[in-house]
């Protein structure tokens, strides 16, 4: 059996992280089992989904690199599917049409509140086949299409989650559940198990907040005759509260992301939030290589930002020079890179350099070190000035400004101030590795610069 797997965003919303994570599993699972990994649009909800989530979504896994097999297949093309599948469900007595009003069904809820039963609709139009009303494909009033779901109050739903063990379920708690609104109009686990066996999808890998609907969608399997897939709930990502991770928690959007991280970093931190691997730091060919569904987390792992971070700062030291100039959107001489990227958690925070592009500005005040006078500040620049003036190499000024400390008495007195004259902030590299990136001539011109405001 040749693995195939998919992910089914909807295009209501930009791509989740949580779907990304999702997609990287699915993913890594096909590239591990010689399978295909496709990427299927759930646009049925023609009002919600529009065209540029759609392209957003694409783009954002293209970005992560997670890239799918053959076309993307999209929901809102498969209409004649789901109402062939329809018709003959209803033809052979597995699903019939229901009509009953929103009061009647809110009174059987509530009867079913007060006796501590889940909310479900036993339907009486079952057995009186109840005719829809006209040819029309539209939904008219209350009526939908409901599944004729087992009575029989031993049965239970079973299937074995490979991440999460046995689930059982009893059927009689389902209820006769819809399926559709009119044939024209499937509803989500209706479309998604017509979807899935057309696309002959063997493994069904994605949230855990679908397994409530996993036994819904075997009876449909059922029904239509065929073969179930295997299921695999994954954990969610949760905010610091537990709760799932939403919007109101910060970015979720995958998009963005891209302003800050680079999608390696990105991939590996969602990789190893929810899967054990032997070591941290791991590009997509290794988690391809350790990927198992079974190593796979119960349950769900709170979203760190500052391990992302710390992801995040390690594939920024990894990058090509010019590579990272390039998603930095900066030029500075070659020799300040290091010195950058040494520091930097998220792209954007390169602007925290801007002295090796452009002329400091700050307040004179900056200059003065501790419970030391401006005038000290001046003295001490005076003297870092001759030392840059007359010493060539690194070394020789590092010596030459530990004895200045020693010299002023205090070794902060040597250093900061010559720090803010060179990068106008309090914190920065050693400013003796600033100066020889930015050269004797600029370095003077710096010092000379703060001497005179002072
Ligand atoms: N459209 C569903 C979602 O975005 C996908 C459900 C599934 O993978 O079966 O959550």
């Amino acid at each position: 059996m040749k693995v195939k797997v998919r992910i089914a965003p909807s295009p209501t919303g930009f791509l989740h992280i949580g779907t990304a994570q999702s997609a990287l599993y699915n993913w890594l699972f096909a590239r591990k089992n010689g399978g295909t990994f496709h990427l299927r649009i759930e646009d049925t909800d023609r009002e919600r989904s529009t065209k540029e989530y759609e392209h957003s979504i694409l783009y954002a896994l293209e970005w992560l690199g997670l890239n799918w097999d053959g076309e993307v297949v999209r929901q809102s093309q498969h209409g004649i599917k789901y109402r062939k599948a329809l018709e003959r469900l209803i033809t052979e007595g597995k699903a019939f049409w229901c009509n009953h009003t929103k009061e009647e069904l809110e009174s059987e809820r509530k009867e079913q509140g007060e006796k501590k039963e889940p909310p479900r609709h036993i339907c009486s139009h079952r057995n009186n086949a109840m005719h829809y009303p006209a040819s029309s494909p539209q939904r008219i009033n209350d009526w939908v299409l409901r599944l004729a779901v087992d009575r029989d109050v031993q049965r239970k739903i079973i299937f074995d989650d490979i991440i999460r063990g046995r689930i059982e379920f009893d059927a009689s708690l389902l209820g006769d559940f819809s399926i559709a609104k009119s044939l024209d109009d499937a509803l989500y686990n209706f479309a998604v198990v017509v979807d899935d066996i057309d696309m002959g999808i063997t493994h069904v890998i994605r949230g855990e907040d679908h397994i409530s609907n996993t036994p819904k969608q075997i009876l449909i399997y059922e029904a239509l005759g065929k073969e179930i897939p295997k299921f695999a709930h994954l954990p969610l990502i949760l905010a610091p509260d537990r709760s799932k991770l939403s919007k109101r928690h910060g970015a979720v959007a995958v998009v963005d992301y891209k302003r800050d991280y680079l999608p390696e970093a990105l991939l590996n931190f969602l990789g190893a939030m929810s899967h054990t691997f032997s070591k941290e730091l791991l590009t997509k060919e290794e988690m391809i290589e350790e990927f198992e569904l079974s190593k796979v987390h119960k349950s769900g792992a709170v979203f760190n930002t500052e391990k992302l971070n710390w992801f995040n700062s390690q594939y920024i030291k990894k990058l090509e020079p010019s590579k990272f100039l390039e998603l930095a959107g900066i030029d500075v001489p070659e020799k300040a890179i290091p010195l950058i990227t040494e520091r930097l958690e998220k792209l954007s925070d390169v602007q925290n350099f801007d002295y090796f592009w452009k002329e400091p500005e700050y307040d004179k005040e900056l200059l003065k070190w501790k419970e030391f006078s401006l005038e000290e500040s001046k003295k001490s620049l005076e003297e870092s000035s001759k030392i840059l003036e007359k010493t060539e190499n690194n070394e020789a000024v590092r010596s030459a400004f530990d004895e200045l400390g020693q010299k002023l008495g205090n070794r902060g007195l040597a250093y900061w101030p010559l720090r803010v004259a060179l990068t106008g902030k309090e914190k920065s590299p050693d400013p003796i590795d600033i100066a020889f990136v930015l050269g004797k001539e600029k370095t003077l011109e710096r010092v000379k610069k703060a001497i005179r405001s002072l």
